[in-house]
């Protein structure tokens, strides 16, 4: 039985045997084939029927072969038109194959002849199908991928934090409208600029180019940039460097997340650690003085358990002290009124000072102190002295601290290029492991080893001397190496603050 959705071959000429001949052969092939015995019933079967191919005589009374391929080009461009044409008629068959027949085939032709040319016609519909069923594959592709563009746009646009995307150039690539909202200069559009035309705050532009060029140092912890925007905002910026399949920099991605309330809590906390200290500052003073003078008055009365009992209760009250002392401090620098009177001081000789007052507890622990100073006379630095002191002060007793007995301290001056003052503390102590490196400034953070278990301390004086140290615009280093020792680099700039 025919299948009625099957394409079908027609056979249009007006030789009965021909069509007979082609209809039979063809349908043996498993073909659909209707025929037509001139160029007008044929056109309209084709109306009719769903054919792929059209056999066609060339010389037909009424409408002529050519004729009937022109329209079938016209109306149906997708079917094949194989023209038969007659005996030596060349010009026929050349006309015909400009007119847009797909082949010939001459009278009279052998059944094998048509069963190669319909062949052919067949498997270049084959090969049409299926390069369109590509196209329509890519095209279903393309649009699934136009989805899922969209979709993260979508997702990146409505993120709470601000994304920014630059490439190597320092040109942004994508800004989210968080971002825009907490960087851009204007309302304008910021892609394809470059980032100092469209962000205003410079050190964060530097920050950026730094990160999409992969300039920073690659670490356990993400570099981040903080920036200050009006009414007291606070963002902070984390950006990662865009790698390509080679590893090489490609850009940068930045996050920006707004960390106002963590200050705010941060001040708070402050404040209250700063509060609650001054009001323990006063009676732990008298608790030790009074603590004191019963050590003292009681010399010889009491039995060496109990003095030995008070002598203890007197060093932790000094340690609580201590620590109070260096909370406060430490509350005052961050909050930003620690009054600092600036003078112009030599540091040679602040340092030699300091030297000469802690000596007696490198004595104790049979260590020596070297002082290097340059042959020409150091600039001065414009400075808080007392701030000076407490920076060599923490940095001079910690290298006596965690330098065992016999070790060596040295501490060298000298000027740099610049002008600014550079200040080395090198020690040949126990030395400090790399993890522990970018630690060591934050409050409270101390390390605990056999080397260091048995040594007081609070975990605050690195932080102090960080904050003052950046408070005058200069910068603090360490380099360490365990059993070897530490060398603390401090550079103020002389002349200046
Ligand atoms: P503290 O000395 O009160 O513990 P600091 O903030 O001054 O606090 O130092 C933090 C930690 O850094 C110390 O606990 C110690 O482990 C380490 N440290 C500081 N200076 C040195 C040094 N010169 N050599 C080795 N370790 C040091």
């Amino acid at each position: 039985m025919e299948n009625k959705d099957a394409k079908k071959i027609l056979v249009i000429d007006d030789e009965r045997d021909i069509r007979d001949g082609c209809a039979r052969i063809l349908s043996r092939l498993g073909h659909g084939v209707i025929t037509a015995r001139d160029g007008q019933i044929g056109l309209e079967k084709l109306e009719r029927e769903d054919v792929c191919i059209v056999i066609c005589d060339i010389k037909m009374p009424g409408i002529d072969g050519i004729e009937v391929l022109s329209r079938v080009k016209d109306l149906y461009p997708s079917i094949i038109v194989i023209m038969i044409t007659g005996f030596s008629t060349v010009e026929n068959a050349i006309e015909a194959m400009k007119t847009g027949a797909y082949d010939f085939i001459s009278k009279p032709f052998t059944p094998d002849q048509l069963r190669i040319v319909v062949k052919r016609a067949l498997d270049n519909i084959l090969l049409t199908e299926e390069a369109e069923e590509l196209r329509l594959e890519r095209e279903r592709n393309l649009a699934d991928l136009q989805t899922e563009q969209s979709r993260i746009r979508t997702i990146i646009e409505t993120l709470p934090n601000g994304v920014l995307v630059t490439n190597m150039a320092g040109q942004v690539v994508l800004m989210n409208p968080v971002s825009q909202d907490y960087l851009a200069k204007s309302h304008s559009s910021c892609v394809g600029r470059n980032i100092e035309s469209c962000i205003e705050d410079q050190g964060l532009c530097d920050y950026i180019r730094e990160v999409s060029t992969c300039t920073l140092e690659p670490g356990e912890e993400m570099h981040t940039y903080e920036l200050v925007l009006p009414e007291q905002r606070y963002i902070l910026a984390r950006g990662k460097p865009v790698l390509g399949e080679d590893g090489q920099c490609m850009g940068a991605v930045v996050e920006l997340s707004d960390i106002t309330a963590l200050k705010v809590f941060d001040r708070l906390k402050s404040e209250f650690v700063a509060k609650v200290s001054h009001e323990l500052r006063s009676p732990l003073s008298i608790i030790h003085e009074q603590l004191a003078m019963v050590i003292k008055g009681s010399q010889g009365d009491q039995d060496d358990k109990s003095q030995y009992i008070l002598g203890r209760a007197k060093e932790k009250t000094q340690s609580l002290i201590s620590l109070i002392g260096d909370l406060l401090d430490i509350s005052k620098i961050e909050a930003g009124s620690a009054e600092q009177e600036t003078v112009s001081v030599q540091l040679e000789e602040l340092i030699e000072k300091i030297i000469e007052f802690v000596h007696s507890q490198a004595q104790a622990k049979d260590q020596s102190i070297e002082f290097n100073l340059p042959q020409e006379k150091l600039p001065p630095v414009i400075a808080d002295p007392i701030a000076l002191e407490s920076i060599f002060g923490n940095l001079i007793t910690n290298a006596i601290k965690y330098t065992p007995d016999k070790g060596t301290i040295s501490v060298t001056l000298d000027a740099r290029d610049s002008g600014d003052i550079r200040v080395r503390i090198k020690d040949t102590g126990f030395g400090i492991e790399k993890r522990h490196l970018d630690k060591i400034f934050e409050k409270f953070y101390r390390i605990k080893d056999d080397n260091t278990r048995f040594i007081n301390g609070t975990g605050l004086g690195l932080p102090i001397v960080k904050s003052l140290v950046e408070s005058m615009a200069g910068q603090i280093s360490v380099e360490s190496e365990p059993q070897k020792g530490s060398e603390f680099t401090v550079i103020l700039p002389a002349g200046r603050h």
